[in-house]
């Protein structure tokens, strides 16, 4: 008989996912079928769940399976891997995390040595209707194309732990290196979300003297201060970007900071992060991934202020590897544990977009094992 595995199935804006069966893959030469036990609920997916970036609409071959941020073990290894991208032996039953998308290597910006930016990337909405069937994180199995970057997950590492890394943690890692966040700068970060609060760790361990986080929800900033975070900004307190913008300056020593990382995904966040900067600042654009919505800003200011908007889509493939190693250093230091804070199985993976659309749970996890 067919060995066969769930998926949680999306048909398109405003209808529930619908958990289906497929067939397991056999993986081609060069590929990996993993075998999925955590996956959980991005910000980007919420904005495709919610209908704020029409996938569809896009040309995505749907129906698809959604969800990237994910991990699990080594279910079967295509003929020529015998080792993860760095060099590890690799077996199955290994457990391992990888990025979602996968950087040409034939273009320009791949050959310039920086494949986080390649537009020729072949990122995972690809259709569930033909093998290999498994190409996005809600469902038991994931087909790891080839090409890939894949990198074993030390034993001290859990799964709940790793799950978010292949996306948020390797994306504030290379967004903050990418915009020269330097020892001593001054940093606001604006959404204590779990991009936000791996950015406050990071900051904190590459230096930065300052680090001031803005949210408006209580659990979420405690965890930025569990994360390192110096000062708070609480939204409920200061309500609009003017009465923010003087409170960044109070907690500043009166001055801008020096870098502002926009990881909320509200285009006006933009403009009033070019308020916190300092002349020379620069902002690091990563919430804002929906087409369609845009913002006014005076150019003139920009120029003025010497301020730059430097937007991170992707990361390089050893970001990945820095990020493991990074949380293996930093475990006993920063609570990764509390990050995805409601575990749901498969079936409710509906209730977990709800209860993550209403701030009731800051990252849910799904658990696939
Ligand atoms: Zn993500
Ligand atoms: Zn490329």
């Amino acid at each position: 008989m067919t060995e066969t595995g769930r998926a949680a199935v999306y048909y398109g804006l405003g209808k529930p996912m619908e958990i289906e069966e497929y067939p397991v893959p056999e993986p081609e030469p060069g590929a990996i079928v993993v075998r999925l036990t955590v996956a959980n609920i991005c910000g980007s997916d919420l904005h495709m769940w919610r209908g704020d970036m029409d996938i569809g609409q896009w040309g995505a071959p749907l129906p698809l399976i959604i969800g990237h941020e994910m991990t699990g073990r080594v279910h079967s290894i295509g003929s020529g891997i015998t080792t993860d991208s760095a060099g590890q032996p690799l077996a199955e039953g290994d457990r391992v995390v990888y990025r979602y998308f996968y950087p040409c290597g034939r273009c320009p910006v791949c050959l310039k040595g920086d494949d986080a930016m390649c537009q020729m990337n072949n990122f995972f909405m690809m259709g569930v209707t033909d093998p290999p069937h498994f190409n996005g994180a809600y469902a038991d199995y994931y087909y790891l194309r080839p090409g890939h970057t894949v990198f074993k997950v030390p034993d001290e590492l859990t799964d709940e732990m790793v799950a978010p890394i292949n996306c948020a943690l390797s994306e504030v890692l290379y967004g903050l290196e990418k915009i020269g966040l330097q020892f001593g700068d001054t940093i606001v970060i604006q959404g204590a979300g779990g991009l936000g609060v791996y950015a406050t760790g990071v900051a904190k361990s590459m230096g930065a003297r300052n680090v001031i986080v803005i949210d408006g929800i209580d659990d979420r900033l405690e965890l930025a201060r569990a994360f390192g975070a110096d000062q708070i900004i609480d939204m409920k307190e200061y309500k609009t970007p003017q009465e923010r913008a003087a409170r960044v300056m109070e907690l500043n020593g009166g001055y801008g900071v020096d870098v502002v990382a926009e990881l909320v995904g509200f285009p006006s966040a933009i403009v009033e992060g070019m308020e916190f900067l300092a002349p020379g600042g620069r902002l690091m654009e990563i919430g804002n991934i929906s087409p369609g919505h845009t913002f006014e800003y005076d150019p003139a200011l920009m120029i003025m202020g010497s301020k730059s908007i430097i937007p991170i889509g992707y990361y390089k493939a050893e970001s990945l590897k820095r990020a493991l190693d990074f949380m293996l250093n930093t475990k006993d230091k920063y609570p990764y544990d509390k990050i995805l804070s409601k575990v749901y199985p498969l079936e409710d993976i509906e209730k977990a977009f709800q209860e993550q659309d209403k701030g009731l749970v800051s990252r849910a996890a799904i658990a696939l094992d």
